[in-house]
């Protein structure tokens, strides 16, 4: 033990410190955020993205936003494991024919209210896939929609923004 803290003294911290953040619009987006998600979800708002045929590129800028760059559990928003833990659903992709069941399936065991939204260029209308024998496309073809994050990908900071936007308005529980 005396052995190990006698190296931590030695060498001291190794590791690189954190990059500044230096984008005014994420700490902006971020408190408006925390401040509607304080009203409506008593601090948290719990998200379950699902993947319904992505090429994995939406998959990449979602990962992103829990990075310690995000950090968007710092403004209360979790990612987790189980639709029925989610007032949120997070859809990617055009719907493939696979997917569509899984989809639906998802949708039914995520609890009221729900909130879903449809990601990227191929979730808001089938992108570059549209509709054919294996894709249904649009996320909305499948289930109800609330709202709409364009891009192909869109960036972390345009999923924060369809996330406020999403959660702004809410009719039931304005
Ligand atoms: S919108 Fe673009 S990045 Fe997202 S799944 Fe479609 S092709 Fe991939």
């Amino acid at each position: 033990m005396l052995r190990i803290l006698g190296k931590i003294q030695r060498i001291g911290i190794v590791t690189e410190p954190l990059p500044k953040i230096d984008e005014p619009a994420l700490e902006e987006v971020g408190a408006q955020i925390k401040a509607k998600i304080g009203e409506m979800f008593s601090g948290s708002l719990a998200i379950r993205q699902v993947d319904a045929g992505s090429c994995n590129g939406c998959e990449l800028e979602i990962h992103a936003l829990n990075n310690p760059y995000y950090g968007i559990e710092r403004f209360g928003v979790h990612f987790v494991a189980s639709p029925r833990h989610a007032d949120m659903l997070l859809v990617t992709g055009p719907v493939s024919r696979h997917m569509e069941a899984a989809l639906r399936r998802t949708y039914d065991a995520t609890p009221e209210p729900k909130l879903v939204i449809a990601v990227g260029e191929c979730g808001a209308n089938g992108g570059e896939f549209g509709v054919s024998y294996a894709s249904c496309g649009a996320v909305s073809n499948v289930i109800p929609v609330d709202a709409v994050i364009r891009g192909c990908p869109p960036t972390p900071l345009d999923l924060m923004r369809g996330i406020l936007q999403a959660v702004g308005e809410l009719p039931a529980l304005k």
